[in-house]
Order: C-alpha cells, then sequence, then structure tokens
C-alpha cells in the first residue's frame, strides 16, 4: 500500500524521519545552556565543599528540601506558569517577574527557603 505524501505536516517532503533543520537547532542549543549550566553548577558544589563553606551530604540534604518547593518532589524545580498578580497596583505581571513591571513593587521570591526568609 501507498501512502499519501503529508506535505502539510511534514513540509520537508513528507519524509517523517528528517528531523526538521531549526527544531534540531533548537534542541542543540537547549542542550548547549544545559551543558554549560551542569558545568557551572557541578563547579560550585565542588569548590563550596573544597572551601569547607558545605558538606556534600549536607548539600544532598538542601537539594532534597528544595526539590519540594513547587509542590513536587520530582527532582525538579520548575517555575510557577501563573501571572503574577501585584497587590500595590492591581495589575498581572509574568510568571518569572520578580518585581512588577508597572509599579516596581518587588514580589516575595516563591521558592526562597523559610529559613533563608525568617532571616531577612
Ligand atoms: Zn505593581
Amino acid at each position: 500500500m501507498e501512502y499519501p505524501n503529508h506535505g502539510a505536516l511534514f513540509p520537508g517532503g513528507g519524509d517523517a524521519k528528517r528531523p526538521d533543520p531549526s527544531a534540531q537547532s533548537s534542541v542543540d542549543d537547549l542542550r548547549h545552556i544545559i551543558d554549560r549550566q551542569n558545568l557551572v553548577l557541578q563547579t560550585l558544589l565542588v569548590l563550596m565543599i573544597e572551601k569547607g563553606l558545605i558538606q556534600e551530604s549536607e548539600f544532598d540534604e538542601w537539594l532534597k528540601h528544595h526539590d519540594g518547593l513547587d509542590g513536587h518532589k520530582d527532582g525538579k524545580l520548575r517555575p510557577s506558569a501563573s501571572p503574577r498578580h501585584c497587590s500595590k497596583c492591581d495589575r498581572m505581571n509574568s510568571p518569572t517577574a520578580v518585581k512588577c513591571t508597572y509599579c516596581d513593587a518587588e514580589f516575595q521570591n516563591l521558592y526562597l527557603d523559610p529559613r533563608l526568609r525568617d532571616r531577612s
């Protein structure tokens, strides 16, 4: 049986096995960013341990605690997807805003560890 050419779904001529070059480029860009962040985080952790600022077991404890701050203990910390409401000017801001775009009021850090929040 011959299958129809789904040119509308696969602009590259209907070959579903051929990756979209722009999608592959985006994946490569994201992989580069993740690899870079992995390097920076690994360096920071080793530096903190080498300088005696923290022990690896203590870091693991903090990591487990922060894992649950977004409501899911899944080894990730996802930013909120909900727009942020400014109680000062009553306008909505992007989910990742740290201060109001309209009136500069600072938003409370959603993921700030309560132990740190109590110090300020
Ligand atoms: Zn505001």
